[in-house]
């Protein structure tokens, strides 16, 4: 059977899984697409493709089993709740939405369904690198985890569009999400520090550094830079009780030449992930064909989401702010 696919936001990410869906993986076809602006969504149609004038008109469309949301932040939880409601499995990329309140509303909406619909885009989870670093953990050879150093640094961000919030309340939710899923907790408490601030950021709050206490009192510190100009450069490195574990140095060609020699660096999320965001989509569209859906879900993006909260409140006050969750619905646990 194949998964006919409709794509909602056709900016950076939804051109990039647009090409994926159409040019990498089987078992799907691209249905229809929409975007507010219509004249962009029209261009990354791909053939045979439908142009919805709106997201809602996308999701009731009989011609889409499943949807891909690339919207921006805020505009997610209207759209996942009308997922829902028409009982179409839905692939959010993250945040999965950008307040708490929202994330309760879309768990009640699923909860009520009585099945997992949604699965959020949290794709370290499916990185092969990040998976033997989990399976280390989980083996326990190492004794317990105490302490995980997350680094996440991008070459740029979009000029006037990322603003100071945005380190915390969205690229934060990647680190808060892999520390959750690789030391197996939940986060207690958030710090955030706020080192000498990087010239190239201009007002930019950058860097940061944010203090993760888990529930065991492990340790997660996760430093998050913007602007850091040479690629895009993601690091973990978890200290146990009688080693460490950390991500390998990605292979890559190694050049020779009268600068030195060298090993080229991703340029972005794209090139780094790019085997990672197969893989996810490989299983959305597996379980969304069961009607259902897998991996990173509704609850993880809460998750991710009051950790967001708790670093936006601990910048304004400069000390620990507690994050203290709902109890967890039947349908979260497997
Ligand atoms: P982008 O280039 O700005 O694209 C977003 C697109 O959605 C734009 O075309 C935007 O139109 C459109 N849009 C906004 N509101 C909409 C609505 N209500 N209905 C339909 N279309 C709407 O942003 P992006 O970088 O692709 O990011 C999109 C989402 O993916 C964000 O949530 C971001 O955090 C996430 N993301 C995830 C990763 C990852 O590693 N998993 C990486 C990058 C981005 P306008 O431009 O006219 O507003």
């Amino acid at each position: 059977m194949t998964l006919r696919v409709g794509v909602i936001g056709t900016g950076m990410i939804g051109q990039d899984h647009i090409r994926r869906l159409t040019k990498v993986l089987s078992g799907v076809t691209v249905t229809g697409v929409s975007d507010i602006d219509a004249t962009r969504a029209a261009s990354v149609a791909p053939a045979g493709a439908q142009v919805f004038a709106t997201a809602q008109d996308l999701i009731g469309s009989d011609s889409v089993d499943g949807v891909v949301i690339c919207s921006w932040g805020p505009s997610h939880e209207d759209q996942l709740l009308a997922c829902i409601a028409a009982g179409k499995p839905v692939f959010c990329e993250k945040p999965l939405v950008t307040s708490q309140a929202a994330a309760l509303k879309v768990m009640a909406a699923e909860v009520a369904f009585g099945r997992r619909l949604v699965q959020v885009g949290f794709m370290r989870r499916f990185d092969a690198d990040y998976r033997r670093l989990k399976a280390v953990i989980d083996a326990g050879t190492l004794g317990a985890p105490l302490m995980y150093k997350s680094v996440h640094r991008n070459a740029s961000v979009p000029e006037g569009l990322y603003t100071s919030e945005m380190p915390l309340n969205d690229t934060l939710v990647h680190d808060a999400d892999i520390s959750r899923w690789l030391l197996g907790e939940e986060v207690a408490g958030v710090e955030v520090r706020v080192p000498r601030r990087s010239s190239r950021g201009g007002d930019l709050r950058d860097p940061v550094v944010v203090l993760l206490t888990m529930r065991s009192g492990a340790i997660v510190d996760v430093e998050i830079s913007v602007n850091v100009a040479y690629g895009y450069d993601i690091r973990g490195e978890v200290s146990c009780e009688t080693g460490i574990a950390a991500l390998p140095n990605r292979p890559a060609t190694v050049i020779t030449d009268q600068f030195g020699i060298r090993q080229a660096i991703p340029e972005d999320w794209r090139e780094r992930f790019i085997e990672a965001y197969d893989q996810e989509f490989r299983e959305w569209i597996a379980a969304a064909g069961q009607g259902t859906a897998t991996g990173p879900s509704t609850w993880d993006g809460y998750a991710a989401t009051l950790v967001a909260d708790a670093a936006l409140r601990a910048v304004e006050t400069g000390g620990s702010e507690p994050v203290s969750m709902c109890e967890k619905p039947s349908i979260y646990f497997s």
